[in-house]
């Protein structure tokens, strides 16, 4: 990739809890749980802003670090304070911490360096070896975390709704592939093009909880962020790739709106086009193809989503029939006309009611 080229990428501001869910939760009845909710969409909208003014600057590139295959991982702790990195707590290869939520960081930044480097031979987020750096502890009871364009921030939850940010590996490996679509298929961050992006971090945000638990596609529970919400919540996870629509249905987060196929697509101004309900579509088409190979999801559904996104073709504003076909052509480039891959692609669109075309 040349200078210029890099120059153009830019960054998703994505949160883990998107704005919808924290929109309704805002509205609450309840004092305490409105004003927690209020606080962290003004610190999501304020940080949104500075991300923008960020992404114009551009990712300046790095000098060609050497190929290595570890990580080089660095966590800080924001110290309950909005000052980023924070103060650093532990450094690549030192011995665990005494703070569970550094050490829970840590791991999530190595499990998604693994999947990445073991499954798809690629270095880092950006393939040259890009240092992963994490912030927790950020802000007071902030219901939220993300990855601002160059590091993961962790927000410790209010313990009512949300819970401590570092517990789910899949919502940390689904921040990071953000990382990953930018230095690639660089998809623009509104409708289908949106929806493909956050489905991008979806999937390997899920392959890297199953890598790390080595678990089959039938031993997956395929939820992003289960664990995360709080006791009083009714719900699982944030979102279901196995049932889009079902992971939650709670008084104060109101119910999860994602569709599983084309009948139920949403089209809404919100949340850049419903870039994280329409996401349930593709989301769901992987774990219909997943499903329908057996075995460990990362080695062949996984590869073929992997060479889809990082081939070349897929357009920034590529809209889900262009990757359908794509990912259908990469079935076929790697495994075969015909083959099992290729009749499990085929039927995980037409399931979900993308035609493949062309
Ligand atoms: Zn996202």
């Amino acid at each position: 990739m040349d200078a210029s080229h890099a120059h153009r990428h830019h960054p998703v501001f994505c949160t883990v809890v998107p704005p919808h869910l924290l929109d309704k939760a805002a509205r609450s009845a309840d004092a305490r749980r409105a004003d927690l909710a209020q606080r962290t969409l003004e610190r999501d909208s304020l940080l949104r802003t500075r991300r923008r003014v960020t992404a114009v600057r551009g990712i300046v590139p790095t000098l060609a670090a050497p190929a290595s295959d570890e990580p080089d991982r660095t966590i800080y702790d924001a110290q309950h304070r909005t000052r980023l990195p924070g103060r650093k707590v532990r450094g690549e290869g030192d011995p665990l911490s005494k703070d569970a939520t550094v050490n829970r960081a840590y791991a999530g930044l190595g499990a998604t360096y693994d999947l990445f480097l073991k499954g798809f031979g690629r270095r880092s987020i950006d393939d040259s070896g890009l240092a992963l750096d994490a912030t927790v502890h950020y802000g007071e009871e902030y219901n939220n975390a993300f990855w601002d364009g160059q590091q993961m921030v962790f927000g410790d939850g209010d313990g009512d709704l949300f819970l401590d940010f570092t517990v789910s590996v899949d919502v940390i490996g689904h921040e990071l592939t953000h990382g990953v679509t930018q230095y690639t298929a660089n998809l623009t961050y509104h409708g289908q093009s949106g929806a493909l992006n956050e489905s991008m971090s979806d999937v390997f945000g899920s392959l890297i909880k199953q890598y790390s638990l080595e678990q089959t596609a039938e031993q997956a529970d395929w939820l992003i962020g289960a664990g995360l919400l709080g006791p009083n919540v009714t719900g699982v996870a944030l979102r279901s790739m196995k049932a889009p629509g079902t992971a939650y249905d709670d008084d104060e987060l109101g119910k999860d709106p994602q569709p599983a196929t084309m009948d139920d697509y949403v089209n809404t101004h919100s949340d850049n086009g419903g870039v994280h309900i329409n996401s349930g579509i593709p989301n769901h088409a992987f774990y219909i193809a997943a499903t329908e190979l057996g075995g460990k999801a990362w080695e062949r559904a996984g590869q073929i989503w992997y060479d889809a996104l990082t081939g070349g073709e897929l357009a920034e504003n590529a809209d889900f029939a262009d990757f359908a076909r794509l990912s259908t052509a990469a079935a076929v480039a790697r495994y075969g006309e015909g083959g099992a891959e290729h009749q499990a692609l085929q039927k995980a669109w037409s399931a979900v009611g993308v035609p493949l075309v062309g």
